[in-house]
């Protein structure tokens, strides 16, 4: 191998390691434990799906689609977002198709931004948001959610929006906490942004897993907010193909005009098939409109077999993720830190977790960690066998 000559490398992200979930999901395997870290289904979802595609690919439509996405597949994401929130984006002008969320977050945070500006997060947060603002140039505002309920506390965020802030970035149903935004703090949000020119990135990826027959409270709805936004979702979550890496963003014309123009240089576009495939299945809104009692039977087992155990359930309104709180006495003296318990809990329990502290960039002491419950059921009750059989012994 040739030695590098020394050049000074700049970085954009400094600070910045490997992903919590790709560290987590390594140690797992390595230990061979049952991994409720990152967040995947363990299962497969219906096979009309993938079956749809290879027709398409065998159907000859494998060739570049239109920059914003396939035009059918632009039609029902906005046929679907007009049954469900009550507004229909054009499909022409307002929907992007995007390769999965996380191409769509740093893309919109490129569009909606010049270097130098404000762009407040609400903390925690899923952790592509201050990346993305940094590689934008711009400052990152923390804003902490309430340290208890996870829920936004509007003062701060009052307090945080000065003439400098360009954007906001709000992310529900929640991860990491599994906090969904009620119809009373869209419209607080609403107000505190209604005489600024502030505009809002939603990242909806959890759309369809609200539970207990709550209604998603997408920014969408909102007339005042929807007019300065730009919405994220993710088919990866929603038909449990999170390997397939497509989504799509919805805003107003002028706002997604920018949008297109840094995604035409980022991505281009996204592979044909897959939208092919997804317009189809997109018509039959049961798999999407099933999800909530699906993933509610699995959140109830999982909360079921911890509530024997020393853990503090955290209220899980949304999203495929359920926290708890620990205290390190009731583990057998297991490290303090949420990072180490999660680590010990791979090697010593076999169960992995992910540590709420990853969510935050400023160090924090937390002794919080989320399960995702995205699994077989016989994968749930192999964790919490082992973690029952941990205490007993
Ligand atoms: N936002 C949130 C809140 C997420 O949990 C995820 C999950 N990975 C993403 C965005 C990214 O989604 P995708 O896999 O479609 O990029
Ligand atoms: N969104 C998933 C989670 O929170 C993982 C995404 C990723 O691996 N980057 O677990």
């Amino acid at each position: 191998m040739q030695n590098a000559p020394h050049i000074p490398l700049p970085s954009r992200l400094p600070d910045v390691g490997t992903t919590i979930f790709t560290v987590m999901s390594s140690l797992a395997q390595e230990c061979q434990a049952v991994n409720l870290g990152q967040g995947f289904p363990d299962f497969v979802g219906d096979p009309t799906l993938p079956e749809l595609v290879h027709q398409a690919m065998l159907n000859g439509h494998n060739q570049y689609p239109p920059m914003a996405g396939v035009l059918g597949l632009r039609e029902a994401i906005s046929l679907k977002t007009q049954q469900l929130y009550g507004h229909a984006y054009d499909p022409v002008h307002e929907v992007t198709v995007t390769a999965g969320a996380t191409q769509a977050l740093l893309t919109a945070v490129l569009a909606l931004t010049e270097p130098g500006d404000d762009v407040v997060v609400l903390e925690p947060c899923y952790d592509s948001y201050i990346p993305a603002i940094q590689m934008a140039g711009c400052r990152p505002i923390r804003v902490p959610l309430d340290a208890q309920t996870f829920r936004p506390d509007f003062d701060k965020i009052r307090q945080a929006i000065t003439l400098r802030t360009r954007l906001l970035i709000i992310n529900t149903p929640h991860n990491p906490s599994g906090t969904c935004w009620t119809a009373e703090e869209m419209n607080e949000l609403a107000n505190i942004l209604s005489d600024t020119s502030v505009m809002v990135l939603s990242d909806e990826v959890y759309e369809h897993m609200v539970y207990d027959k709550h209604a998603h409270q997408s920014v969408v709805r909102h007339p005042e907010l929807r007019s300065r936004s730009l919405v994220v979702s993710s088919f990866g979550k929603t038909f449990h193909v999170t390997g397939w890496k497509v989504g799509y963003v919805l805003g107003p014309q002028a706002l997604m005009s920018e949008f297109r123009k840094i995604h035409q240089f980022n991505v281009f576009t996204v592979n044909t098939p897959m939208q092919m495939g997804l317009s189809t299945y997109l018509g039959n809104p049961k798999p999407y409109l099933e999800l909530p009692l699906f993933y509610e039977e699995k959140r109830n087992h999982l909360r079921q077999g911890l509530q024997s155990m020393p853990f503090e359930l955290l209220p899980c309104e949304g999203t495929y993720f359920q926290c708890v709180r620990y205290k390190t006495q009731d583990w057998h003296q297991a490290p303090e830190h949420d990072a180490d318990f999660c680590i010990w809990l791979t090697r010593k329990v076999g169960v992995t977790a992910i540590p709420m502290s990853a969510f935050y960039t400023s160090p924090t002491r937390s002794q919080v960690i989320r399960f995702c419950f995205a699994k077989q059921l016989k994968t749930l009750d192999e964790a919490l066998h082992r973690m029952r059989q941990y205490l007993a012994s």
